[in-house]
């Protein structure tokens, strides 16, 4: 008997595992594993949402019409170069299913964000990574990556799960120095927290190149990791690619309430960034005080290194904060076994990482 066999590369897909959620036998739990905003989503997305219970008979808006227009009245864009999806997540999959097939190269840099591996491998396309420096994307080494077999890179800006990013120069001199047929995907997942002069988020590339897109989610600073909203900003013809391919209703009538509610609420954004602008130095500072190494991060998380074995490794670490309810996310998966990643919580979760830290490094030695 013949059984179905799925398309080659699909069974070499490790299934992304999203950040813990709970500890077997440990009752109160402080989430700091998957970069969610700190404060949670703002109190008129949540209204926005309940609101739309009495109308789930109803099939939402399929073009996501007034959350398009709110982005764009937020950001000064045309509504029309907007494309929404479920998560940016989902955005990402359907630019690698529309433009890599079977043998295809799908070129990132080493550290970069799981997805857009398993995508490629999603669509028989082979993911290809270049060496980073520092824990920063390198320009040259994706440039002497790319072959002929290249169809799209991603520069995921700033980084997941190093924070680092690549500057307004270097990213500009990347598309200049890429064969035109190859698509540039600047995924800006985190571009809100971002507060550095010779940062960009690349909408100004995918408003002025036609062939680099830039991403963006309502996951992180907007904190509706549960809604699922992305969306991006596409060059006419990619905007069309995208809306032909997408599943007709990809995003619900709430999480298009929640999500236009919150791009609305500039008051809570800024609230947001201002807290992640006083505690992410802090964590960085107080890390360092520990003597503990991290990455030059611009988001809203630290890496942070541990020996490579011993009393005092990631793997330790990790499990000692875990008993106190402190769930951070191991980056072996990311090929950075040493390292952990630290969403910044609240001010009290803050503290309470730094004391556990404390406490774990002075108990082993
Ligand atoms: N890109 C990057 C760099 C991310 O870190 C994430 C979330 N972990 C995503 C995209 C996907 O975000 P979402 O699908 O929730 O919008």
């Amino acid at each position: 008997m013949s059984l179905p066999t799925p398309q080659p590369g699909i069974l070499d897909i490790a299934a992304y595992v999203g950040g813990e959620s709970s500890v077997k036998g440990v009752e109160r739990i402080y989430k700091l594993s998957s970069n969610e905003g700190a404060l949670g989503p703002s109190p008129k997305a949540q209204a926005a949402l309940v609101a739309t219970a009495g109308k789930l008979h109803r099939y939402p808006d399929g073009g996501s019409t007034e959350l398009r227009k709110a982005i764009a009245a937020r950001y000064g864009l045309d509504p029309t170069t907007i494309v929404c999806g479920a998560g940016s997540d989902e955005l990402i999959g359907l630019l690698v299913k529309a433009y890599a097939g079977p043998g295809d190269e799908v070129l990132y840099s080493e550290h970069g964000f799981l997805m857009y591996g398993i995508y490629a491998k999603g669509c028989s396309a082979v993911p290809v990574t270049a060496p980073e420096r520092n824990l920063c994307a390198d320009v040259d080494a994706l440039l002497a990556a790319v072959t002929d077999k290249t169809k799209l890179v991603f520069v995921t800006n700033p980084s997941n799960p190093t924070g680092t990013y690549t500057s307004a120069e270097e990213l500009a001199r990347l598309r200049a120095a890429l064969p035109s047929h190859v698509l540039l995907v600047i995924d800006a997942a985190y571009a809100e927290y971002v507060d550095r002069n010779d940062y960009t988020t690349g909408l100004d590339l995918a408003q002025n190149t036609p062939n680099t897109v830039m991403l963006r989610t309502f996951s992180k600073l907007h904190a509706l990791g549960g809604a699922r909203v992305g969306w991006g900003v596409f060059p006419p013809a990619i905007a069309d690619v995208m809306n032909r391919l997408r599943s007709p209703f990809n995003l619900t009538s709430s999480s298009q309430a929640a999500a236009r509610a919150a791009i609305e609420d500039v008051e809570f954004q800024a609230l947001c960034k201002t807290h992640n602008d006083y505690w992410l130095p802090w964590m960085k500072a107080e890390l360092k005080a520990l003597g503990l190494h991290t990455t030059d991060s611009v988001a809203n998380f630290v890496l942070v290194q541990f020996p490579a074995d011993g009393a005092h490794s990631a793997k330790a670490a990790h499990a000692f904060l875990q008993n106190r309810g402190l769930i951070v996310r191991p980056v072996g998966s990311y090929g950075l076994p040493e390292w952990l990643r630290i969403t910044i919580g609240t001010g009290e979760e803050n503290q309470m990482v730094i004391a556990a830290l404390k406490d774990f490094l002075g108990a082993g030695s």
